[in-house]
């Protein structure tokens, strides 16, 4: 069996992307290994009681790759936080302000129901301003957003202490 440490090693770290000076940590090469993306899937479902959720939530796009395999594991169904204008049916959506300019993510109305505990779902935390803008897009449709999964945390761009401060445990695999 894989130590977090072997998992760490198969993200790969691509200097300069999508600008000079940023550290890409680059999930692609984890989700090629087949045997690791199963590990590092099992390990975040044992990272929480199934039942402590209602519905998990993935974040566009790499974060479905993860929700939808952590849905699979827990039994639970998920919703699709998109990026904008994807959604066919009445959407519902949160604009959130990035380094440079905004970004919008919409989920359907009505995907979520008032009182379910949502688990919010993606590869990365960085800052926290992604998760942060889909907790606030389920809690204004009465979900219980207390917990949010991802497989790696980069705890220097200070995201686990804003979600702490949000309500929200952050729980993560590798750091
Ligand atoms: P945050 O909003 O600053 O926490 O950034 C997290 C979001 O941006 C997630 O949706 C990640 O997929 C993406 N992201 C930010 N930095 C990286 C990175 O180094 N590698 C992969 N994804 C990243």
């Amino acid at each position: 069996t894989a130590r977090n440490a072997d998992l760490k090693a198969l993200i790969r770290t691509i200097p300069d992307y999508p600008i000079p000076g940023i550290q890409f940590r680059d999930v692609s090469t984890l989700l090629l290994d087949g045997a690791g993306f199963r590990a590092t899937i099992d390990r975040l479902a044992a990272m929480i009681e199934a039942e402590e959720v209602d519905l998990i939530a993935g974040i566009e796009a790499r974060g479905f790759i993860v929700a939808a395999a952590l849905s699979y594991a827990l039994g639970k169904g998920k919703v699709m936080l998109r990026k904008k204008s994807k959604l066919p049916g009445a959407t519902v959506g949160i604009d959130y302000a990035l380094e440079y300019g905004t970004d919008r993510i919409e989920m359907h109305l009505g995907a979520v129901k008032a009182g379910q505990r949502v688990l919010l779902v993606d590869d990365l935390l960085a800052t926290g301003g992604t998760a942060l803008a889909g907790a606030a897009l389920l809690r204004g449709q009465g979900a219980i957003v207390d917990k949010a999964m991802f497989i790696v945390d980069l705890p220097d761009l200070g995201g686990a202490q804003r979600l702490t401060e949000a309500g929200i445990e952050p729980i993560t695999l590798l750091v």
